[in-house]
């Protein structure tokens, strides 16, 4: 197990922030503890501290040498809006709010190669520690990035990473090009005309258009989307009526949509509108579509997920490093700053057999003893890449 050995004496220091982060946990945008923690810790460890960026966003600015060579690392600080089931001494202290997808772990292992760096600095150039507010499906890289991020602290290339339950400690998974899925959600309000439920004759029933529209709507990904694309489109909802003996005036359908590149997120969502007021069309009813992209997919430019992995390589050994993982249908908001600045996300272990819970789950917890790996990924991206 090679980690940095510096970053291995850090363990009991880190689990100990990590865990005061689990017992605190913030949702998204809200996180002014978090943020204060970390800010202190950056600038106990003697990092130039800015806040505020994209709310309660923290960007720790480190300098060593005078290469003009920037490189940006990413962690996520918010939780989620779960009842904790554990008894542990570091549950939450929040009714209803969790740590239950391991953001606390990211903040901890970015805090802890923060820490290294700064103590060490055998680096030439300037590396920015960010971290993020509200990645869960509330837009946290989107407000650090319109709140210039990247404009005011210029990154040649960024990493992230994420926690992954059922993958061994130690492990590491890196895929080049696409990885996780880009998601959007969307609303179809069909105006029909109301009408008394023995008299159909006389109005136009949107309850049926709207089966129609979700029956056509599975034609788009098997008709319209080339087979070598992957993409998935899901009616979760369908509103409409609330009498036995009324056909109503309108009814909804809402549902999301995932697929693996900005092109066929926006061939969907055109298919879509045009189907919807097609089919609503040919009932004599009348569709509006609002289609939302929320996520971007996540793709991995292939030069630096060949990098990534090669570091990885070195911390672990090349047994250790997955290069073809699955495509991941669940999306990411770390896809925004990929659009912005080229990089590489991956998966690091976070133990597997007995007790490796999924994460979003109410039981999960982030593993300690994946501190060291995760840290010394960090690490080692810096002083590989901005070498002396
Ligand atoms: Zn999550
Ligand atoms: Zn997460």
């Amino acid at each position: 197990m090679p980690t940095v050995r510096r970053i291995t004496e850090l363990q009991d220091e880190m689990t100990a922030w990590r865990r005061d982060i689990h017992a605190h946990p913030e949702l998204g945008f809200e996180e002014k503890r978090s943020s204060d923690v970390v800010a202190a810790k950056l600038a106990e460890f003697g990092v130039e501290v800015h806040r505020g960026i994209g709310k309660t966003g923290v960007v720790g600015v480190l300098r060593a040498g005078t290469s003009k060579r920037n490189i940006g690392l990413r962690a996520d600080m918010d939780a989620l809006p779960i009842q904790e089931a554990n008894s542990f001494a570091h549950r939450s202290r929040h009714d209803g709010k969790m740590h239950a997808c391991g953001h606390d772990g990211h903040t901890a292992m970015l805090l802890g190669a923060a820490k290294y760096l700064a103590e060490t600095r055998n680096f030439d150039g300037t590396v920015h520690f960010i971290f993020q507010p509200a990645e869960e499906g509330i837009g946290g890289a989107r407000a650090m990035i319109e709140d210039g991020l990247f404009r005011r602290f210029p990154c040649d290339v960024i990493f992230g990473m994420h926690n992954r339950p059922g993958m061994p400690l130690g492990k590491f998974a890196v895929r080049s090009g696409p990885m996780m899925a880009g998601g959007a959600f969307f609303d179809i309000d069909i105006e029909g005309r109301g009408t008394h439920g023995a008299r159909p004759e006389a109005g136009v029933d949107p309850v049926l258009v709207a089966a129609h529209v979700t029956a056509a709507l599975q034609s788009i990904v098997s008709r319209n989307v080339r087979p070598v694309d992957t993409a998935v489109v899901s009616v979760t909802q369908i509103h409409g009526g609330d009498a036995y003996n009324v056909i109503p005036q309108r009814a909804r359908l809402s549902g999301t949509v995932r697929a693996f590149s900005n092109q066929v997120m926006e061939l969907i969502g055109r298919n879509m509108t045009r189907v919807a007021e097609g089919v609503a069309a040919g009932f004599g009813a009348q569709a509006k579509t609002d289609f939302r992209p929320i996520f971007a997919p996540l793709v991995n430019d292939p030069k630096e997920a060949d990098f990534a992995a090669g570091v990885c390589a070195e911390i672990t050994g090349a047994d250790s490093v997955r290069r073809d993982p699955a495509l991941i249908m669940a999306s990411e908001d770390f896809s925004f700053m990929l659009n912005e600045v080229r990089g590489c996300y991956i998966n690091i272990g976070n133990g597997d057999g007995e007790g490796a819970c999924e994460v979003h789950n109410p039981s999960y917890d982030f593993n300690d003893q994946a501190l060291p790996y995760g840290a010394s990924f960090f690490a080692r991206v810096v002083e590989t890449r901005l070498a002396r």
